[in-house]
């Protein structure tokens, strides 16, 4: 039996990553541990917390003495990081947020596995570490593209990312990392595009677009995601790192003209903003590896998907309606 630490697992991704554990490794021990910062909500762990083999604890990765008794008290040989600040536009406002949680917490989360002699411990990257691609590019990052991060969030990111690193090289913690595209799927926090595209769309008010409507990002369902993460925990080798995409690549515009085709409201409602600074024109992730070495492939299309999401969000208005006098894109 594995027993593994997923750090914030209260959030849009790690509540899918434990759900998604729990159905495919029945035998595994699932440890929770969030801060439930605004964006951690222990409503996404709802359906599976009396499951005998989850356990939470409210508790920040930043914390290397609270961290270290956890790992030793539930015996835990695997780690999976998500917790973070995840918002690019927030980061704008308060970066240092990000530098804390972000750089500090994932070196500290480090240091505690290493004191705890960790058998394995995955780190979630972001695609966006690698900065920005021209629109018209005929190319796309691979694992070794260099990073060149050009917002706080980004930056916060690249740094957990060299820590991590860091501590393979100089402790022999054994580590790999994964970089993503952008995540869509229930539960997601209304302040990034989509949630809050179907909230605006829902209440009739405008769809605030980006200047550069025509940039663009790759996109992949929640599931698809979680699947890899976990063949990566299995069988990515050591020291290794993972891009995770679908090649599906859309524009602020292709998606607000998909959320107001799905909810049935007028085009009318899209209106456009100024571009937040430093905002990147275009991600692509080469993802050739991870299908290669180890198998992968995104099963879920956009269209259905996107479809199933915004059904979602319209039957779900209980879950994100109380959230979004915490979103600092809502308003
Ligand atoms: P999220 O904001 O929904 O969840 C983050 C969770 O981390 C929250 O539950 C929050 O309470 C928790 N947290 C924050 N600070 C913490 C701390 N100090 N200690 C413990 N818990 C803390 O984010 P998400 O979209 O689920 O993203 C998860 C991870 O995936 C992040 O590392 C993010 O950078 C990465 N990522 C996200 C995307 C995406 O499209 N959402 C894409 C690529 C990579």
């Amino acid at each position: 039996m594995k027993s593994i630490l997923v750090t914030g697992g209260s959030g849009f991704i790690g509540s899918h990553f434990i759900r998604h554990v729990l159905a495919v490794r029945p035998d595994w021990k699932v440890v929770n541990i969030d801060v439930l910062s605004y964006a951690g909500n222990v409503e996404n762990n709802a359906d599976y917390k009396d499951h005998p083999q989850y356990h939470f604890y409210r508790a920040d990765i930043g914390d290397l003495e609270t961290m270290c008794d956890i790992l030793e008290k539930e015996n835990i040989d695997t780690i999976i990081n998500f917790a973070a600040e995840s918002d690019n536009n927030k980061a704008v406002n308060s970066p240092l947020d990000f530098v804390q949680t972000n750089a500090l917490g994932t070196a500290t989360l480090c240091e505690a596995a290493r004191i705890c002699t960790i058998k394995r411990l995955h780190h979630i990257s972001t695609c966006e570490v690698f900065g920005q691609l021209e629109l018209g590019e005929v190319t796309a990052f691979t694992e070794s593209s260099p990073y060149r991060p050009r917002t706080p969030y980004n930056a916060s990111k690249a740094s957990a990312d060299h820590m991590v690193m860091s501590y393979f090289h100089t402790y022999g913690l054994p580590v790999t990392i994964s970089y993503c595209a952008n995540n869509y799927g229930t539960h997601q926090f209304p302040e990034k595009i989509i949630p809050v595209f179907i909230a605006k769309a829902l209440a009739y008010q405008p769809l605030p677009m980006f200047a550069s409507k025509n940039n663009k990002r790759e996109w992949i369902h929640v599931s698809d995601h979680c699947k890899a993460l976990l063949l990566i925990l299995e069988k990515g080798a050591i020291g290794e790192t993972y891009n995770i995409g679908t090649g599906v690549e859309k524009s602020i515009e292709d998606i607000a003209d998909a959320i107001l085709h799905a909810t049935k409201t007028p085009a009318t409602l899209k209106t456009t903003v100024p571009d937040r600074p430093g905002h990147d024109a275009r991600y692509l992730l080469n993802s050739t590896k991870i299908a290669h070495e180890l198998g992968w492939m995104p099963e879920v299309i956009w269209e259905k998907g996107l479809e199933e999401t915004v059904a979602w969000y319209i039957a779900n208005k209980a879950w994100w309606e109380p959230l979004l006098a915490m979103s600092h894109s809502w308003k």
